[in-house]
């Protein structure tokens, strides 16, 4: 290619390759998705549609990058698990997080209609972030630290909503009927008040969902395509034990 007097100052741009052997975790994360929730009159506390149109972009991002080797997602975010030795975009940082971010959003976008009755008011947009973490107990951690955090969130908001919409109770008033409340008062509240078993609610709203490459085992008279992959969603618990000894693929041992 010719050069240009110009071409300089392409050389102001600095390498941002990821170090290597380090889990390359991407998070994206819906922008003021309360306010999106509202004004697509998302369900309360769980729009089920709402989140299958997350799953569809999630997979879809899967589905393109295929060095993720787990995606795990809930309420409005989304997170992309690389495979430690991956070299997909020369490890890139900047590259791996803005493809990862945008293909996320048009995806979630393109699959809105399939799940969805409403139209979009607007464009939904999402933040990205990427994070290594050296170890697979660190990866552990991080993946622990998530489910962590719908389950809390579920509980309290299952209990929030159960107050504002069948107890007739204000938001302020549901707030603060909460407020100091450990989770074993709100799964009584919940059993008591409203004769609700909170470990019977739907698994993908309590766990979110974790998406996995799984072999798909073809029928015996179909020999077009062997052993093929699908992304398959599961709505277990990965912060203990029984999952990582399932699913021994993830760490690749
Ligand atoms: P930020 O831009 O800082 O992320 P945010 O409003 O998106 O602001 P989050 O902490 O990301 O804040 O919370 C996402 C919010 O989106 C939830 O609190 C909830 O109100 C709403 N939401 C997301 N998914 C659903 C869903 N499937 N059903 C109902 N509400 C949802
Ligand atoms: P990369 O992923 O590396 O960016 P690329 O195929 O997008 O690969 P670019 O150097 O970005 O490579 O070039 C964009 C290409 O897209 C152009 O070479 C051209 O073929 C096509 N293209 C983009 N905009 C238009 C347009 N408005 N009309 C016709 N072709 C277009
Ligand atoms: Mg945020
Ligand atoms: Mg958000
Ligand atoms: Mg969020
Ligand atoms: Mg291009």
């Amino acid at each position: 290619m010719a050069c240009s007097r110009y071409e300089y100052v392409k050389s102001y741009e600095l390498d941002d390759r990821i170090l290597p052997n380090v889990w390359i975790v991407i998070r994206i994360d819906g922008k003021k998705f309360h306010k999106f929730s509202n004004a697509h009159k998302f369900e309360k506390p769980n729009d089920e549609n709402a989140l299958n149109v997350m799953n569809a972009a999630g997979i879809a991002v899967m589905q393109e990058f295929r060095d993720i080797v787990l995606a795990y997602g809930q309420s409005d975010e989304y997170s992309f698990v690389f495979r430690k030795d991956t070299t997909a975009f020369k490890r890139r940082a900047s590259k791996l997080l803005t493809y990862v971010t945008s293909l996320f959003s048009t995806s979630y976008v393109m699959n809105w209609p399939k799940w969805m009755d409403r139209q979009l008011v607007y464009a939904p947009c999402f933040d990205g972030r990427t994070v290594l973490y050296p170890s697979d107990a660190n990866l552990r951690d991080y993946l622990s630290w998530r489910q962590a955090d719908v389950h809390v969130n579920n509980l309290y908001n299952t209990a929030f909503w159960k107050l504002v919409l069948e107890s007739g109770l204000t938001n302020q008033q549901a707030e603060e009927r909460l407020r100091g409340t450990l989770s074993a008062d709100k799964n009584e509240l919940l059993f008591q008040e409203f004769g609700i078993n909170y470990n019977n609610l739907p698994a993908m709203y309590r766990k979110g969902t974790i998406l996995l490459r799984k072999r798909v085992v073809q029928s015996a008279n179909d020999d077009q395509e062997k052993g093929s992959q699908a992304i398959v969603p599961i709505h277990d618990d990965l912060i203990r034990e029984p999952f990582w000894r399932e699913h021994t693929e993830i760490l690749g041992k």
